[in-house]
C-alpha cells in the first residue's frame, strides 16, 4: 500500500482486485476510479470524488427510494459533467470516483463518522444504520483505499509529478437545512491560501457570479481530506472548487462554469 494511504488494511481481504494502475475494479468489475484524459499536459490534475450516484445492487439501494438517490445527497450534481468540459479546455487528467458517497464518502477518512453516513441532512440513510466495525471495514476496503491507491498511482507516475496542481471539483445545493446559501462559487484552502485566495478575488471582477473564499465549507468542517493527501502531503498545490448545483444541472451551466473555471485557473497559474 502508498504511503499516503493511513491505516492500511492487513487484516482483510479487499473485495477488489488490482488489474492495472488506474483501473481498480470492485467485485462486480466495477472501475472505483475512472482516469479521463490520463495523459493531458496541464499542470492542473481534477478529482472528482463525489461524482456518481451508482450503487451496485447488492447495496439494495441502502433502503433509499430512487428521487433520494439522484438528489444532492447521493452525488455533486453537475460535478463531473463540469469536469469533463473542464478537463478538455486545460487538457488535464481527471480522476472520478464511479459509486455513490452514499456507500463511502471519498473525501472522507475511514476514522470519521460521515465518510459512511447514517443520515445525509436530513434523510436516514438505513443501509448504513448499525453497522458493524467489520461492515464499515469492508466499505473503506471496498470504496475508499482503491480509490486512493488509484489517485496515489496516478500522481506516482506522472511526469510532471512534481509540479502539479490538485484541483477537487464539486456542488453544494442551493438551500441546506432550510437555508439559502448565498454564493455561486467557493474556493477552499487545505492549508495553503495561495489558490482560494487568487481565485476569490478574480471571480469578484466577473459580474453576476458571487464567489467567496471558504464556503459554504472550510478545512474545519473536514472536506479537505483528499487535498490533504494528495495535495498538501505531497508539497503539491492543491485548491477545492465548490459550484452551486443549479447554476451546473444542464449542458449549457455545465460549459459556462468550464470556460469561467479554465479561464481563472490559466490566468492565475505562474
Ligand atoms: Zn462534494
Amino acid at each position: 500500500m502508498c504511503k499516503y494511504l493511513y491505516n492500511c488494511v492487513k487484516n482483510h481481504q479487499p473485495k477488489y482486485q488490482k488489474i492495472k494502475r488506474g483501473d481498480v475494479l470492485d467485485i462486480n468489475n466495477q472501475s472505483i476510479a475512472n482516469i479521463i484524459n490520463a495523459q493531458g499536459d496541464s499542470r492542473f490534475v481534477i478529482i472528482c470524488e463525489h461524482a456518481s450516484h451508482f450503487i451496485p445492487s447488492e447495496y439494495q439501494n441502502l433502503g433509499l427510494n430512487q428521487t433520494q438517490i439522484l438528489s444532492h445527497i447521493g452525488w455533486d450534481i453537475g460535478a463531473q459533467a463540469l469536469s469533463e468540459q473542464l478537463s478538455k479546455l486545460l487538457n488535464a487528467p481527471l480522476i472520478v470516483q464511479t459509486h455513490s458517497r452514499l456507500l463511502y464518502d471519498c473525501n472522507r477518512p475511514p476514522s470519521a463518522a460521515s465518510a459512511v453516513p447514517e443520515q445525509s441532512e436530513t434523510t436516514i440513510i438505513p443501509g448504513n444504520t448499525n453497522l458493524t466495525p467489520a461492515q464499515k471495514q469492508a466499505r473503506a476496503d471496498s470504496f475508499y483505499y482503491p480509490f486512493h491507491q488509484s489517485v496515489s498511482d496516478f500522481l506516482d507516475h506522472r511526469q510532471s509529478k512534481t509540479n502539479s496542481i490538485i484541483v477537487t471539483i464539486h456542488s453544494f445545493n442551493a438551500i441546506y437545512n432550510g437555508v439559502e446559501r448565498d454564493v455561486d462559487i467557493g474556493f477552499i484552502e487545505d492549508l495553503d491560501p495561495s489558490w482560494s485566495k487568487a481565485l476569490t478575488l478574480a471571480t469578484e471582477q466577473i459580474p453576476g457570479i458571487k464567489g467567496a473564499q471558504n464556503l459554504p465549507y472550510s478545512a474545519f468542517d473536514g472536506v479537505t481530506h483528499t487535498l490533504q493527501m494528495h495535495g498538501t502531503n505531497r508539497s503539491l498545490a492543491n485548491v477545492m472548487i465548490e459550484v452551486k448545483n443549479n447554476l451546473i444541472d444542464s449542458a449549457p451551466g455545465q460549459l459556462h462554469f468550464a470556460l469561467l473555471l479554465d479561464k481563472l485557473l490559466r490566468e492565475n497559474l505562474n
